[in-house]
């Protein structure tokens, strides 16, 4: 008999959500993660009283009232609000696009004149966005295009704008209102205390094995649960025979600085093509930090090389036909539950992996 319910392979969000809600339910779960540290990309570093977000800003906002409930067991949330600037050369400019950019563009003050704007740049696009490009050039006009979104998003994607998909952009809300706040969400906040609080929380009592790849340790662990709840990436899991999934890396330079505040907001853009990094993240200012010092982090984008983490799935048609193909392999793996970014290869916000986890455990469980 397996002597574990549930092998959850990944302590990330995802893991340790579908683990939490196990144990309470009576189940026997065994979590194994790669890292030395559990938390996926969560995890957070505390350093003379800030916490530094070791894996980019992370801001959590949802919709999903049983989704905040649920989180708000672990910490309670401050009443940050994600309002970030962005940055063209010097020139500041609010995000996401609302009133105050298109003031501060065109000095136009109305929601009228803002349209009338767009609506004269938007002429140049004909017929349906047939990728990020015209998309955003449709949403916005072609100066705000120009500016705040092409050298952002090449940069960040490693690509042209022209060969993006169009639903990327289609993330970041359009207001004609004076809104400064990034995220059209009902909750919003950061976890009083730190991430940190909430992955202990979650996994508390449960057994956590540290630095263990289950990938290469599988005739070791595989036979000791009846199920395994799989969240790492999927082409791993099988070998890469079919081939390798492709990513979008990330690399973070972290410093801190004998000064109290840097740049006045937690989150700066810098949307020219030739600044290497897209953001600086001065992290003391998710949580109203008034410490005399400050750490910032900027990020770079990078070509992403197999064994270094994986950040943004390229969910281009090659990518999405390969992972189909590996996920019918899964599927044909009776006991094999996948949950997460990398086992779904998708781009998913924190709120809807919890919202994810729930749900797998509420299948299991009447099933
Ligand atoms: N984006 C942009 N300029 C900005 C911020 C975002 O053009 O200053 C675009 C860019 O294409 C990016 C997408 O919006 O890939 C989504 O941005 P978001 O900030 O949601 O990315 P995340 O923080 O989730 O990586």
């Amino acid at each position: 008999m397996a002597k574990y319910d549930y092998l959850i392979v990944g302590a990330g969000l995802y893991g340790a959500v579908f683990a939490h809600e196990m144990t309470k339910r009576g189940k026997k779960c065994l979590v194994l993660e790669k890292r030395q540290a559990p938390g996926g990309n969560i995890r957070c570093e505390e350093r003379e009283g800030i916490h530094v977000h070791l894996y980019g800003a992370h801001i959590f906002h949802t919709n999903n009232q049983e989704v905040w409930q649920f989180v708000q067991q672990f910490a309670e949330f401050n009443q940050y609000v994600n309002s970030p600037i962005a940055n063209f050369r010097g020139e500041l400019y609010n995000l996401p696009f609302n009133m105050n950019t298109f003031r501060a563009m065109w000095g136009i003050r109305t929601p009228a004149e803002a349209a009338a704007k767009i609506a004269e740049q938007r002429t140049e696009i004909k017929g349906e966005p047939q990728n990020l490009e015209e998309q955003a050039i449709s949403l916005v006009g072609r100066d705000i295009y120009e500016k705040l979104i092409q050298g952002y998003t090449e940069k960040q994607w490693g690509r042209k704008c022209r060969d993006l998909p169009a639903f990327i952009i289609r993330r970041l809300p359009v207001r004609y209102i004076y809104d400064n706040n990034y995220f059209n969400a009902r909750y919003q906040g950061i976890p009083i205390g730190g991430y940190n609080k909430i992955i202990e929380g979650l996994l508390n009592g449960i057994e956590v094995r540290l630095g263990v790849d289950y990938n290469a340790a599988k005739d070791e662990y595989a036979g000791l649960a009846d199920k395994i709840v799989y969240t790492g990436a999927l082409d791993a899991y099988f070998d890469y025979k079919l081939g390798r999934l492709e990513y979008r890396g990330l690399r973070f330079e972290t410093e801190r600085l004998e000064q109290e505040n840097y740049q006045g907001v937690a989150v700066m853009n810098f949307t020219a093509a030739e600044v290497p990094y897209t953001r600086i993240i001065e992290h003391k200012h998710f949580e109203f930090g008034t410490q005399p010092v400050t750490y910032i982090t900027k990020e770079y984008p990078q070509e992403w090389q197999p064994g270094q983490e994986a950040y943004y799935p390229i969910n281009n048609q090659r990518n999405q036909e390969l992972y189909a193909e590996y996920a019918e392999m899964a599927s044909r793996e009776k006991n094999l539950l996948l949950g997460g970014r990398l086992a779904l290869y998708k781009y998913f916000d924190m709120d809807k992996i919890v919202e994810l986890a729930l749900a797998a455990v509420k299948r299991e469980i009447g099933g």
